[in-house]
C-alpha cells in the first residue's frame, strides 16, 4: 500500500472516532475507505443507525457520523448486533488491504473525472463512472494502482428544469472536511504541495487522498489562499466552459499529476492516460528523460515505454485541439521551464507534424506518446484506427496501432442487492470472484422463471415508487399547480412495461428520435397495452440544441393520456442511474452510428435483468446475438435525416410488434415465459463478458507493466 497520505487519513478518521461513543470507533475507520460501498450489506451498517439521516447526507458517511445526534449514536452503540457488524465490516476491509500484493512500481491511472460514489461529486458521466469502476475492480483484483485526478470544489452542475422544460444549471460547493479525504502532508505535517507554471504564474497545488479499497486516489487542488484567484478557479468545475481554464486543468492533471506522484515518492511502472485530457503528462516524462541526458527523440522514445492510452470517443468535441495562440499563453512557461521546444512538442500533437498551421490535439499527442493505445469496444477500435490512420502514413487501416479493450461495469456496484441475493441462491458459491467464467452463468437457466420474474417485478416497483416521489418533489420545486403535483403520485404504474432512456443529451445520442414522429409517439404512449417511459439526462450548459430536445420531450406529457406515462427525472447522477438500470424492463439506446464508442449503462441494465434495445453500435455491436435483447441497424448513413427516420420507425416497430407482445403474453400463472427466457439469455451471455473483471484483467494482462 502506498504510504503517502495514509497516516493523514488515519488521523482524520481518529478525529471522527473521538466524537463517537467508543464501541462505534470502527465505523470511523470504515468511513475513510470507500470499500464499504461495494461490500454486501456495507451501506446497511450506516443506514440502520438512522435511515432518514443517511439519505439526507446523500450516503456520505463522514457527514453522517458528524451530523447524527449524540442520542442516536448512543443508541447505536448500545446495540450489540450493530457494533458486531461494524467490527466485522472493518475486519473484512482491513484483512483485504493487509493482504495486498506489494508493488514498487504501480500503474498510475490519470483521468479528468471519477464516478466512485454519489457522495463524491467529481464526475459528469460515462467516462468518470467507468474510471470509478476501474479503480474498484483494480482493488478487487489486487492490480497495483494509484489514481490521479483533480479535486473540483464545485464538481459538475446540478440540473433543474423550469415549468417550460428549459434546463438551468447550478453548482454546489463541496466541503472536503466532510468527505472521507485527507490532505497529504510531509514529514513536518505541512500539506505537501507541487507547483507548476501556468499562464505567467507559478501555481501551487495541494493533494487530497481518498481510498477506494486498495487503490489510493490523489486529487490535486489549487484552491489555496496563496494562489491567484484565476488559478484557484482551475480546480473549481469539471469540464469548465472556458477553454483556457480547461487547458490549464489538463496541464494540472497531466503534468501536475506526475509531479505530485514524484513528490510522494511514487514511481509508476505504467502511466495510463484514460482519455486525452491527461496527455500533457507525457511532457513531464519526456523532460525527465531529457534531464537524464537523452536527446529529444530518444527522450520521447523512452517516455513512450512507460505510457499507455485509452481513447474514449470519436466525437470531435471529445478530441480537443489547441492552436499556438491559445496554447502558449497557458503552457508557454511550462515548456520553457522544462527546456522543451514549443514547436517540437506541438509537432508531436499534430496529425501532420510538419503542418505548422495545425493545432496541438490531445488525442494525437497521447497516441504519439504511448507504447500501447486502445479504443473501448471492438467496433470503436475499428473506428479509431480509421479516424487516426492519417497519423500513420503508408499503413493499412488494420495496421494502425490502436487495439480494443471493451468496457465493462463493476458488478458489485451495479447489480442490485436483491438480484445478487437471488443469484447467491442458485449460482455456484464463490461466483462473485470468477464472474468471467461462462460456466458460472450457465446455471442461470436453473432459476425458476417465477422467482426471476418476482425479482423483476419487485425491482420495477421500487423504481416506480422512487420516480413518483422524485417527480412530486421536482414538480413542487418548479412551482407547478398543486393538482398536477398530486398527479405525480398516480403517475406510472408498478405493473406496466417500463422503458428507460437516460444518458447525456449529446446530439449523437439522438434522444430526438423519440419525438421525431409525434403522432406515432403519442399513439404508442397513450395506447394499449400500456407502456411507460422514464427519462433522465443532462445537456451540456452550452448546448442549446440538447436543451431544446429536452424541452420537446418534456412537452410530450401535455398530450392527453400521456402525462401519467412519461416522467423525466431531473439531475441524472449515480443514484438515479442505479435505480433506473435496476428497475426498467427495457433499456433503450439510440446513438448515431458509429459515434457510440462503447456505452456502459446498457451493461449495467443487463446485470439486473433489464433487456437492451439498442442501435448496433459501441458494445452492443459485439454483444447482441439475436436472443439477448433487440437491435436496430447500425450502418452509418451520410443522409442523417433519412437514417433518423428509419431508426425511429424501427424503434417503434420493435416496441409495438415484439417488446409489448412478449411482455404482456402471460401464462396461467401470470409469467411472461418468452420475456423471462430473453432475460436469462441476456444474463448468461452478457454478464461474463461485460463485467469490469474481464476489462481490468485485459488491461493488466495485455497492457500494464508493473513490478
Ligand atoms: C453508466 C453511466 C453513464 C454512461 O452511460 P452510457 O451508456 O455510456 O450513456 C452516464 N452517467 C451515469 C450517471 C452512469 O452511471
Amino acid at each position: 500500500m502506498v504510504s503517502a497520505g495514509a497516516l493523514d487519513l488515519l488521523r482524520a478518521s481518529q478525529a471522527v472516532a473521538s466524537r463517537l461513543p467508543a464501541p462505534l470507533a470502527p465505523l470511523a475507520r470504515i468511513t475513510y475507505n470507500y470499500r464499504w460501498a461495494w461490500l454486501p450489506r456495507g451501506a446497511e451498517v450506516f443506514r440502520d443507525i438512522d435511515a432518514h439521516r443517511w439519505t439526507r447526507c446523500r450516503e456520505n458517511p463522514v457527514r453522517f457520523l458528524l451530523e447524527t445526534s449524540p442520542e442516536t449514536l448512543l443508541a447505536a452503540a448500545s446495540s450489540p448486533s450493530l457494533v458486531a457488524r461494524a467490527h466485522q465490516l472493518w475486519d473484512a476491509i482491513e484483512t483485504e488491504i493487509r493482504a495486498s500484493r506489494p508493488a514498487t512500481r504501480p500503474v498510475a491511472f490519470l483521468c479528468a473525472e471519477y464516478g466512485v460514489h454519489r457522495s463524491l461529486p467529481i464526475y459528469s458521466g460515462g467516462l468518470g463512472v467507468l474510471a470509478g469502476d476501474i479503480l474498484k475492480e483494480a482493488s478487487d483484483l489486487d492490480v497495483p494502482m494509484v489514481a490521479v485526478g483533480l479535486f473540483y470544489r464545485s464538481g459538475y452542475f446540478h440540473q433543474r428544469l423550469d415549468p417550460d422544460g428549459w434546463q438551468h444549471e447550478s453548482w454546489e460547493e463541496t466541503d472536503p472536511q466532510l468527505l472521507p479525504a485527507a490532505l497529504v502532508t510531509d514529514a513536518q505535517r505541512h500539506p505537501l504541495t507541487v507547483s507548476l507554471p501556468i499562464f505567467d504564474r507559478l501555481v501551487t497545488f495541494q493533494i487530497w487522498r481518498i481510498d477506494i479499497g486498495r487503490v489510493p486516489l490523489f486529487l490535486l487542488d489549487a484552491d489555496r489562499p496563496d494562489n491567484h484567484p484565476i488559478d484557484r478557479w482551475i480546480t473549481a468545475r469539471l469540464y469548465e466552459g472556458n477553454r483556457t481554464i480547461r487547458l490549464a486543468q489538463y496541464l494540472a492533471l497531466g503534468a501536475g499529476g506526475m509531479r505530485a506522484l514524484r513528490a510522494m515518492g511514487i514511481d509508476p511502472g505504467t502511466v495510463h492516460l484514460n482519455e486525452g485530457h491527461a496527455a500533457l503528462a507525457s511532457l513531464e516524462l519526456i523532460a525527465e528523460e531529457r534531464r537524464a541526458g537523452a536527446g529529444f527523440d530518444e527522450a520521447v522514445a523512452r517516455a513512450r515505454e512507460r505510457i499507455v492510452f485509452t481513447t474514449h470517443t470519436p466525437v470531435p468535441a471529445g478530441n480537443e485541439a489547441y492552436g499556438a495562440q491559445e496554447l502558449l499563453p497557458v503552457v508557454g512557461r511550462f515548456f520553457t521551464e522544462l527546456g522543451l521546444d514549443a514547436e517540437a512538442v506541438t509537432a508531436l500533437g499534430r496529425v501532420h507534424p510538419e503542418d505548422k498551421a495545425e493545432p496541438l490535439g490531445l488525442t494525437p499527442l497521447a497516441l504519439r506518446a504511448s507504447r500501447a493505445a486502445n479504443g473501448v469496444s471492438v467496433r470503436h477500435g475499428d473506428v479509431a484506427r480509421t479516424m487516426w490512420r492519417r497519423m500513420y502514413p503508408g499503413r493499412a487501416p488494420e495496421a494502425v496501432p490502436i487495439t480494443a479493450i471493451t468496457n465493462g461495469v463493476h458488478l458489485p456496484s451495479w447489480m442490485s442487492s436483491p438480484f445478487q441475493q437471488l443469484l447467491d441462491r442458485y449460482l455456484p458459491s464463490g461466483w462473485r470472484s470468477r464472474p468471467t467464467d461462462p460456466q458460472v452463468w450457465q446455471v442461470i437457466d436453473a432459476i425458476p422463471d417465477e422467482e426471476l420474474w418476482a425479482a423483476r417485478e419487485e425491482a420495477r416497483g421500487q423504481l416506480i415508487d422512487l420516480a413518483r416521489e422524485r417527480s412530486e418533489h421536482d414538480r413542487l420545486r418548479r412551482g407547478e399547480p398543486l393538482d398536477y403535483v398530486d398527479a405525480a403520485a398516480r403517475s406510472l404504474s408498478r405493473g406496466q412495461l417500463t422503458i428507460g432512456f437516460a444518458r447525456r443529451l449529446a446530439t449523437y445520442k439522438r434522444l430526438h428520435l423519440l419525438s421525431l414522429d409525434p403522432e406515432r409517439s403519442l399513439r404508442v404512449l397513450s395506447g394499449t397495452p400500456p407502456l411507460q417511459f422514464l427519462f433522465a439526462g443532462k445537456a451540456h450548459p452550452m448546448d442549446e440544441g440538447g436543451k431544446r430536445v429536452l424541452q420537446i420531450l418534456f412537452g410530450l406529457k401535455r398530450a392527453p393520456g400521456v402525462a401519467e406515462r412519461v416522467v423525466f427525472l431531473e439531475d441524472y447522477d449515480l443514484e438515479i442511474a442505479r435505480a433506473l438500470v435496476s428497475g426498467c424492463d427495457v433499456w433503450v439506446n439510440l446513438p448515431r452510428p458509429p459515434l457510440e464508442a462503447s456505452g456502459t449503462s446498457g451493461m449495467k441494465a443487463a446485470l439486473n435483468g433489464s433487456l437492451n434495445l439498442s442501435v448496433l453500435d459501441g458494445w452492443w455491436a459485439e454483444a447482441y446475438d439475436g436472443t439477448n435483447g433487440w437491435a436496430i441497424d447500425g450502418e452509418p448513413d451520410a443522409d442523417e435525416g433519412a437514417k433518423d427516420r428509419r431508426d425511429a420507425t424501427q424503434l417503434f416497430d420493435l416496441l409495438e410488434k415484439e417488446v409489448m407482445r412478449d411482455f404482456y403474453t402471460r401464462d396461467a400463472g401470470g409469467i411472461p415465459r418468452a420475456w423471462v427466457a430473453r432475460i436469462k439469455a441476456s444474463l448468461r451471455t452478457l454478464a461474463p463478458r461485460f463485467c469490469a473483471t474481464r476489462m481490468v484483467q485485459e488491461y493488466a494482462g495485455r497492457v500494464y507493466r508493473t513490478e
